[in-house]
Formats: C-alpha cells, structure tokens, sequence
C-alpha cells in the first residue's frame, strides 16, 4: 500500500500470512499432524519437514493432500508453502532427466541445493507465472522484452536475469524462491528458458504485496471482523538485473525441457488442492452448521439438504485429490508424479465447486452474512446492550458468539483462498481443459462404441481399465530409458 515494509512478522497486513506459514512448521511437531508432517530423506538420512520431501510413493502423494486438508483446519486460509515444495519435485524429475540425457550439472546442483533446504526447514516460494504481456505472442516476440523473465547476461560465475514473476503467493514471507519457466517454449525463446533458485531478499528483488478483499480490516487490530487472521498473501515479484550464482542454476537456455517442467509442475500442484479447498471446505461446512444452530433451524430439511451438498462438493474435491496420489507415475527411481488426468480433474473441480459451496453458505448464514455490524460497534458501551439483544438467536449462543461464526464464513467462504485461488491457482480453468483433450483418447472411446453399436472397429482392448493417453512427461521419461 505504498509503504516499504521493514518486518514482515510484526506487519499487520503480513503477519497473518506468516501465521498460516507457521502452521506448516507446527505440523511437524503437533500430536495430530506429526506423523503426516514429517517424511524421510534419503539425503539426509534424517527425518524432515514433509515441505520439503521428494516423494517416493503414492503414499507421500496421498500423505500431502491429507496433511493439506487437515492444516486448511488449522489455519482457514491457503498456508502458501505447498508451491516451492512442488517446484522442488518438478525440479528433481527434470534434472535426472537432463542427467540422463547427458546434461548432469543441473542435477549435481539441484541435489545440493535439495539438501540445503531440507537441512535449514527452508520456507519456499515458488515463482512460475510471468507478467506474459500479449498472451498470443510467445516471449520472443513481446513487444516488451521483459514481459517474460529473461537471462540478459551469461557470467562464468552465474547469470543476470530481469523480468517479473506476477501472483507469488506468500512470497514476501519465505526465505527462498525457486523460479521456474511459466509455459512450454521453442528455440527462440531459449533466454526465456530459466530455472533458478536465491534467497528472497536477493539484492534487485522487489515484491510488491496484492491487495485481497477486507485487508483492512487486518489493521484495525481487532479479533473478531478480520477472522480466522490466518491470510495468504500473493506479490509481484521484480527482478532488476539480478545476479543468481551458477550452482543455483537448473535451467539455462534449454528449452527443450520447458513443456515437460510446466506439466510435471502444474499437475503436482492441482492434485494438492483436493486437500487444502477440501479443508476449507470443511470450515464452512461447520461454521454454517453452527449457525443454523444458532438461529434454531438446524433441523429443517433443506438446511440438511444444503449441508449435505456441501459435504458432496467437498469429498468429491478430495476424492480426486486422493485419486491424483494414489494412482501415482513411477517416472524414476523413487521418484512418483501425480496422476495427471486425475490431478487436472481435481482442480477443474475446484475451480468450480468453491462457488457452490460459498453460495450455500451464504444462503444458510442468512443475509447477516452480508450486513452484520462490525465487531467495533458490539464493543461499544453505549450499543453494546442493544446489539447482544438482537443479534442473538437461541439462547445457549451469545450475539458474539454469531458474529464471530458470520465473519468465519464471510473471510473464508469469500476470500481469494477459496474464490480467487481456487480458479486461477495452478492454472486457469482452460488449461486443465486442454490437458483433458490432450490426455483422453476420443479414438479408442469411439472404436469401442462402434464395436458395441455392431460396425466395424479396429479396438484393441489392453489391460489398462482407462482410455487415457501417455502424457508429455511420461513419453520423455520413457524415452529416456528414465521411466521404468
Ligand atoms: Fe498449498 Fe493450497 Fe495454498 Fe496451493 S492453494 S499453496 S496447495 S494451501
């Protein structure tokens, strides 16, 4: 908002985003969420924070969308760690395919660098959409050069880059950002073609924090309007000709690898929000449950009817979150990547069932949702009495006690977490749609209708239960003698 922020922990309007950061490191010390929050490293031959974990088994895919949904419970916002986790698994598959292809520095420096998170519990941002200017025109061809971060300057020692990576969620708050490619390129577009890794208060690095709906309420200090005061942030992140090291560089000028890396990621990345929208799903879920307690219509068969919609919406996000993990790709030793038809499927469910679940919330929370005095007047002497009185329900619930519920719904329900996020994270909806044509043989599905409609079919039936083409990365994978 116009100022520089000196410490993003004590900020008003970013300390609740390092709030829901913390949850992440909670996690792997509470009760309940330890034996998910935790993971083992083969190289570190010690247990680490699961953020940081290269998966090894569908298990681990299926471990994170539980440890997602349950610290959705905890925090009632996006805990914005989840991006550079997945941009650490994208970067080990396409390094050791690079390795096997011939190319091993990356690889060697990517292991380093792996270790040294795992090591320091390391909070990543993970940096991939570009500021992409003309949609229609690839990088090369912006009218402005830097429309899509770019290498400017080639050193023994490291590269220069300049550019913008553009809604980094809760990158202000991280000790890292790893930056990635945003879009499949060609050869002209090679300077465009890069993947790196620096600390975030890089010297030229400049974020600056996106405005979100009711911030201010953040900087009132109160404890009621602005709840559950567990945020995300998102930034613009700026590049002035900034220096990154070589041993932090994974990907420079090799465009070959782009589409791959945009794939592997932005499939890890929809499987994870059957978890974390599932979670806050279930925070809306209760919150208008309660709600409806509150005002003596808990029992009324359309509240049930609308309760259990929600309930629908959520598991069926979840189910394909789990879906995603547990019919998992083996693309190399001990390295697992998603399902991606079932990953694609997961948030373009997402990108949909949100709203649903937000409309019904508002309609069971009642128009109160929309017009509720501020917590500011129920602290009043003078308005005090008369807001208890008649903001009251049934007697065992307090006016606080709906107020505070109203604003759980309203911040959640309608925050760029559940509305926002949920549409545009990890893609917009048309790129899952792509991937869906991409990954779905239409052939196959009409041999077989043609088959069963008595004409003549050339199917060939095969084991495989799903009439599902290989992906991209996978053929590559395959190729490259990497995929087992
Ligand atoms: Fe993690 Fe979900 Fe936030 Fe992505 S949207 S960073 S998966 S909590």
């Amino acid at each position: 908002m116009g100022r520089e922020v000196k410490d993003v922990t004590k900020h008003p309007f970013l300390k609740p985003s390092v709030m829901s950061f913390k949850a992440t490191f909670d996690a792997a010390w509470q009760e309940d969420t330890k034996e998910l929050g935790r993971a083992w490293s083969p190289y570190l031959e010690d247990e680490i924070n699961r953020f940081n974990h290269i998966h090894r088994s569908p298990e681990d895919l299926a471990a994170k969308v539980k440890l997602l949904r349950k610290l959705s419970h905890k925090t009632g916002a996006c805990f914005q760690r989840c991006v550079g986790w997945d941009s650490l698994n994208t970067l080990h598959i396409v390094t050791t395919l690079m390795a096997k292809k011939g190319k091993t520095e990356p690889r060697e420096r990517f292991v380093e660098y792996l270790k040294y998170v795992q090591k320091n519990d390391l909070a990543l941002a993970g940096a991939m959409t570009d500021a992409k200017g003309v949609r229609n025109l690839k990088p090369s061809q912006q009218p402005n050069k830097n429309a899509y971060l770019r290498i400017t300057e080639v050193t023994k020692d490291g590269i220069y880059v300049s550019g913008a990576k553009a809604n980094i969620t809760g990158v202000a708050a991280t000790e890292e950002m790893v930056v990635l490619p945003t879009r499949a390129m060609g050869p002209e577009d090679k300077d465009y073609a890069v993947a790196f890794a620096i600390p975030t208060d890089t010297e030229g690095v400049k974020i600056v924090v996106g405005r979100q709906l009711n911030d201010a309420r953040r900087m009132e200090e109160g404890e009621i309007d602005g709840l559950p005061y567990f945020y995300n942030h998102e930034g613009l992140v700026i590049f002035d000709n900034v220096f990154v090291p070589m041993n932090r560089v994974f990907l420079a000028g090799e465009w070959e690898y782009t589409g791959t890396l945009v794939e592997i990621f932005s499939a890890y990345h929809r499987q994870g929000y059957g978890g974390c929208k599932a979670g806050l799903g279930d925070v809306i879920i209760g919150a208008s449950a309660d709600l409806a307690k509150q005002i003596g219509v808990e029992k009324a068969s359309h509240v049930q009817d609308k309760l259990t919609e929600m309930i629908f919406l959520t598991e069926t996000m979840y189910s394909a979150g789990i879906a995603a993990s547990l019919n998992a790709v083996k693309m190399c030793d001990n390295c697992w990547w998603v399902n991606p038809m079932h990953a694609n499927v997961t948030k373009h469910l997402v990108a949909r069932f949100p709203s649903q679940i937000a409309q019904l919330s508002i309609d069971l929370a009642g128009g109160i949702v929309g017009t509720a005095p501020s917590e500011w007047d129920l602290k009043n002497p003078k308005l005090k009495e008369y807001i208890s009185r008649y903001l009251q329900g049934a007697e065992d619930f307090t006016a606080e006690d709906r107020l505070r519920m109203v604003r759980l719904v309203e911040n959640v329900s309608m925050g760029v977490a559940f509305q926002i996020e949920s549409v545009h994270g990890a893609g917009s909806p048309a790129a899952q749609r792509i991937m869906f044509s991409r990954l779905y043989d239409l052939n196959f599905a009409q041999e077989v209708a043609k088959s069963l409609a008595g004409r003549k079919s050339s199917v060939k039936f095969t084991p495989k239960a799903e009439p599902w083409r290989e992906s991209q990365s996978e053929t590559e994978a395959k190729e490259a003698g990497l995929k087992p």
